[in-house]
C-alpha cells in the first residue's frame, strides 16, 4: 500500500510528512458567524441525542464511578457520528432510544459497553474544544489565525473523520496517525492492548487519560496540520498538548474536581489522580503508582534529557502549575466554593490555551508559547483575567522551569536537542499495515 505516514503515540512518535495541500488554507474564509455555527455541538432537537456511560479514569484510580453523560449529537451504529467513525468489528448494541447506559463496564475485559464509553470520552472532550473555539470567536471577532484554525478544524474533522479502534493491536502503546491513500486523507486512532501475566489483558482504551492524550494529537492535527512537522519544537508542543488535553478534560468534570479537592484537601501539589497520567498503565508497565507521567513532578529543562518527549514534560508541567497557582491565588484573594473556583479558573486557562494553539507558529519555542499564552490575558484586576495577576503567574511558573518570558529565545538551543526525533522514536507497529487496510475498507463500505 502506498501511503504517507504521520504518527503520534502516547509513548513515542514517528512522523513522515504527508503533502498538505496548500488550498486547505483558504484565503476566502466563511464569516465569523458561519464559523461559530459550524462548530455547534447541539445539532439535534430537544428530546433526541444519546446517553452514554463514560469511564472517567482507569481502574487504578479508586472511587471514581463512571458517569452517564448526555450528548445531543446524532449517532449511528458503532457508535459513530459525522466526526468519529468506530473501526472495530465488535460494536456497542445499537439503541433506537439512544440509551447506551444499561450495560456494565468491566476492568481488563473489553465489552460492548466500552465501545460506547470510548465514544463518549472522545465526544465529550471534542465538544469541549469546539465550544472553546466558539467562545473565542465570539470574544475575538475577525482574528485571522483563530479563524483559519477553526476553518481547518471543521474541514479536517468532517472530510476525514477520526477512525478509532478500541482493540487496535497488541502493543504497550496507543497512537494517532494521518495518512494519504489514493488521493484521500485518513485520520486514525489505534488503542493498543497487552498481556500482563498469563491471565490478564490490559486495554489502553480503558484509560481515559490515554484516550484524551491521543485525542489531543488529533485535535491539534485537525486545527493545525502544519504543526505535524519533524522539528523538535512542534513535537514537544504536540506531546504537551496531549497531556494538557487530558488534564483540562478531567478538570472540566465537576465530580472529578470534587474528588481531587477532597483527596488533597485543596492542596493540588499533593499527589493526585488528575496530575497522574494513565495510572493503571504506569502500575503494570513501570510498577509505579503515580502513573506513566506525573504533571506535577516539577521537572525543569536542566533536569531532563534534551529529548523531545522529556522536554514536553516541562511544558505540560508548567501548565499544571499555572492552573494550581491561579486557583490558589483566587481562593486567597476572593474565596469561594473550592470546586467551583477550580472550574472557573481552569476553564479560562483552558480556553486561552486553545487560543494559543491557533496562534503559535509551526516550530514554536517554549518562550514563544509562554509569551503568546501570557498575552491572551488582560492586566491584573481586569475582568478577562478573573481579577487575577495571570500574566505574572504565567511568567513566574515558566521562570521556575528555566524559561524566561522576555525578548530572548529559549536558553537552550533546539539544534542541540539530542536523541530520537519523531521520525526515529517509534519502531513501527506490527499491525499498522492491516489497520490502514481496515480503515480504507471500512470508509469505502460507509460511502457505498
Ligand atoms: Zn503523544
Amino acid at each position: 500500500m502506498k501511503k504517507q505516514l504521520l504518527i503520534a503515540t502516547f509513548l513515542s512518535t514517528t512522523i513522515v510528512l504527508p503533502s498538505l495541500s496548500k488550498d486547505l488554507w483558504s484565503s476566502a474564509l466563511p464569516s465569523d458567524a458561519d464559523l461559530i455555527e459550524s462548530l455547534r455541538t447541539n445539532t439535534t432537537d430537544p428530546g433526541k441525542g444519546i446517553k452514554v456511560k463514560v469511564r472517567l479514569q482507569d481502574s487504578h484510580v479508586k472511587h471514581i464511578p463512571s458517569e452517564k453523560i448526555y450528548f445531543p449529537q446524532t449517532v449511528f451504529e458503532g457508535p459513530s457520528d459525522f466526526q468519529f467513525i468506530y473501526g472495530d468489528d465488535s460494536r456497542a448494541f445499537y439503541r433506537e432510544d439512544g440509551n447506551y447506559t444499561t450495560k456494565r463496564l468491566y476492568t481488563d475485559r473489553l465489552v460492548k459497553a466500552d465501545s460506547a464509553s470510548v465514544y463518549g470520552a472522545l465526544r465529550y472532550s471534542s465538544n469541549l474544544f469546539q465550544e472553546d473555539l466558539r467562545t473565542l470567536l465570539r470574544v475575538n471577532p475577525g482574528q485571522e489565525p483563530l479563524r483559519q484554525a477553526t476553518y481547518q478544524y471543521t474541514h479536517s474533522t468532517t472530510t476525514s473523520p477520526l477512525i478509532y479502534y478500541i482493540k487496535g493491536e497488541e502493543m504497550q502503546n496507543a497512537y494517532y496517525t494521518r495518512f494519504d491513500y489514493e488521493g484521500e486523507t485518513y485520520r486514525m486512532m489505534v488503542m493498543g492492548y497487552y498481556k500482563d501475566g498469563p491471565w490478564k489483558t490490559i486495554y489502553t482504551a480503558q484509560h481515559p487519560d490515554i484516550l484524551w492524550h491521543e485525542l489531543g494529537h488529533s485535535i491539534v492535527d485537525a486545527a493545525r496540520p502544519d504543526l505535524f512537522n519533524d522539528t523538535y519544537q512542534a513535537g514537544a508542543f504536540h506531546e504537551a498538548w496531549g497531556d494538557t488535553n487530558a488534564l483540562y478534560t478531567a478538570l472540566s468534570i465537576p465530580s472529578m474536581r470534587r474528588k481531587v479537592i477532597g483527596d488533597t484537601r485543596g492542596d493540588l501539589h499533593q499527589e493526585n489522580f488528575i496530575a497522574h497520567m494513565a495510572e493503571r498503565f504506569g502500575a503494570s508497565v513501570l510498577r509505579q503508582d503515580n502513573g506513566l507521567r506525573d504533571l506535577d513532578d516539577d521537572v525543569r529543562v536542566s533536569d531532563v534529557s534534551k529529548q523531545v518527549h522529556d522536554l514536553s514534560r516541562v511544558l505540560s508541567g508548567v501548565i499544571y502549575d499555572i492552573n494550581v497557582s491561579a486557583y490558589e491565588t483566587y481562593m486567597k484573594k476572593f474565596g469561594g466554593i473550592a470546586t467551583e473556583v477550580l472550574g472557573q479558573t481552569s476553564s479560562l486557562l483552558r480556553q486561552e490555551w486553545v487560543h494559543t494553539l491557533t496562534q503559535v507558529d509551526a516550530a514554536p519555542s517554549f518562550t514563544d508559547i509562554g509569551r503568546t499564552f501570557q498575552a491572551n490575558f488582560g492586566a491584573e484586576g481586569s475582568k478577562d483575567a478573573l481579577g487575577l495577576p495571570l500574566q505574572s503567574i504565567i511568567a513566574e511558573e515558566f521562570a521556575k522551569k528555566d524559561i524566561v518570558l522576555d525578548e530572548t529565545d529559549d536558553s537552550w538551543g533546539w539544534d542541540q536537542v539530542e536523541g530520537v526525533t519523531w521520525q526515529s522514536a517509534h519502531g513501527g507497529s506490527v499491525k499498522m499495515e492491516s489497520n490502514f487496510a481496515r480503515a480504507v475498507a471500512y470508509k469505502a463500505s460507509k460511502s457505498e
